[in-house]
């Protein structure tokens, strides 16, 4: 059934633009699997927007005595399945449209893997790295401070995102306690995943997303008949994500051929490759993979060259570029990162029989372990890393079969697989539930 009246504005989210929007490639990609089945055109149009979007500045002092004022988003999707969930990032390009479009990959991603949240994502528009620690704390407190009542522990939930980290969401957690009642101030933990341990984090989250990025890519060699103590790979992006993910597989057996980010790129200077855990240190040192002794520098396009089993891209959005996709020399792209790819990009992917294995499946491990963390919360009972690891692998696991199983039931992409199992889980609670009213 349409909703679209002859004579009345669509409800269309494409408006006139110079560049291509990111939120615009992220309804595309839905509306995609939307397509091979019976999804009614309303439930489209309600997932085609954010239900809410919050913006807010507010000033905070520098540690000079002066003061600057800083934007920030929290765009709330979709709660049709549970609270809003989703991170929050600190990065000079963060802006209405990148938020938007990670607010709508986090609604897909849970409905995906079945945790009962929705999708949100926040952000501030930062160069975390030109702020001192106290800087960076007072625009944490500040910025939660400003959201106010627009999160909550069964409201909604944020978690870390790039260049945030679990002292920015103890911070946070802090701040929304101490604005809570009395009564309540215990009952509040649970406002923000990816906390310390101390502050009522989980085991295992720190590594969540790098883990399940294993999982995924271990699923992938079932189906494949590839072992992955056999395998080379190349990681762009060497923070949370991308270095758990690199020495979790290095433990396995797997061979890092190449690593870039935001500093340089290196490669590898013999067949043994480049050591994660020795690379971690040097980053942690030195804040970058610029200079580490252990492998040879290169330029920035050598790491799309390099000759590799798997291509992980662990950093941002639209880093697979046309010509990037031309010059990866791999069997498959293990999305890490959310919206690596261009829709261009995928298409040279697709002919050349490169596998792109999505976002949404492939980083579900983070917010996998961030439901974890609020329901033990919740409970103020607190799992064994073995619990965490055993449940998220099961939770990973049903979630990779699904869409394998869906692949081959549609004959498509990866992608289209993944977008095709939420799909079908949120229409499903809008067919039950109806339109309110
Ligand atoms: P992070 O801040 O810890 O690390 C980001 C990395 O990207 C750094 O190594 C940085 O140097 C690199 N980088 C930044 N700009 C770059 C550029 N222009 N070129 C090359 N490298 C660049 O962030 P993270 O938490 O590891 O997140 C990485 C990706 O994973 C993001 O897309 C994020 O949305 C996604 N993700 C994160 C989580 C999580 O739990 N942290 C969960 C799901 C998805």
């Amino acid at each position: 059934m349409s909703t679209a009246t002859p004579g009345r504005r669509r409800d269309d989210v494409s408006e006139p633009s110079q560049h291509r929007s990111l939120h615009q490639t992220a309804v595309e990609q839905f509306q995609q699997a939307a397509n091979l089945l019976d999804i009614p055109e309303q439930h489209r149009a309600i997932l085609s927007r954010p239900k809410n979007e919050v913006i807010v500045n507010f000033p905070v002092q520098l540690d000079d005595g002066s003061w600057q004022m800083f934007r920030g988003y929290r765009i709330q999707h979709n709660n049709v399945l549970g609270p809003f969930k989703g991170g929050i990032r600190f990065h000079p390009d963060v802006d209405l449209d990148e938020v938007t479009a990670l607010a709508q990959w986090m609604t897909f991603k849970c409905a995906l893997v079945g945790v009962p949240f929705g999708g949100a994502k926040g952000g501030v528009t930062i160069d975390p790295s030109a702020y001192s620690s106290d800087e960076l704390q007072r625009v944490v407190r500040r910025f939660t401070h400003s959201l106010g009542a627009n999160i909550g522990p069964e409201h909604d939930i944020p978690a870390p995102d790039v260049g945030t980290n679990s002292q920015m969401m103890d911070w946070l957690m802090d701040t929304y306690a101490n604005m809570s009642g009395a009564g309540l101030r215990q009952m509040v933990k649970g406002v923000v995943t990816g906390k310390s341990i101390a502050c009522g984090g989980s085991a295992g989250r720190e590594a969540a997303t790098g883990q399940g990025v294993l999982y995924t890519l271990r699923h992938w060699c079932g189906e494949s008949g590839m072992r992955l103590g056999d395998l080379t790979f190349s990681v762009q992006g060497f923070g949370n994500v991308g270095s758990h993910f690199a020495r979790l597989a290095a433990a396995e057996g797997s061979t890092m051929m190449a690593v870039g980010d935001h500093t340089a790129t290196i490669v590898a200077s013999s067949a043994d490759g480049i050591d994660p855990n020795e690379l971690a240190a040097w980053v942690q040192a030195n804040g970058g993979v610029k200079g580490f002794p252990g492998a040879d520098q290169a330029n920035t396009e050598d790491l799309f060259s390099m000759p590799v089993d798997v291509f992980v891209p662990a950093a941002l959005e639209n880093q697979i570029t046309e010509d990037r996709a031309r010059a990866l020399d791999c069997q498959v792209v293990l999305e890490a990162a959310n919206g690596p790819t261009t829709p261009e990009a995928e298409a040279i992917l697709a002919e050349r029989s490169i596998t792109v294995v999505p976002d949404i499946l492939a980083n579900a491990g983070g917010v996998a372990v961030s439901y974890f963390e609020w329901l033990q919360n919740k409970s103020s009972r607190y799992w064994s890393i073995d619990d965490v690891d055993e449940r998220l692998r099961t939770i990973m696991w049903d979630a990779n079969d699904a869409v394998v199983e869906k692949r081959r039931e549609l004959n498509c992409s990866m992608r289209e697989a993944a977008y095709a199992v939420a799909l079908l889980r949120l229409d499903d609670v809008y067919q039950r539930r109806g339109i309110f009213p």
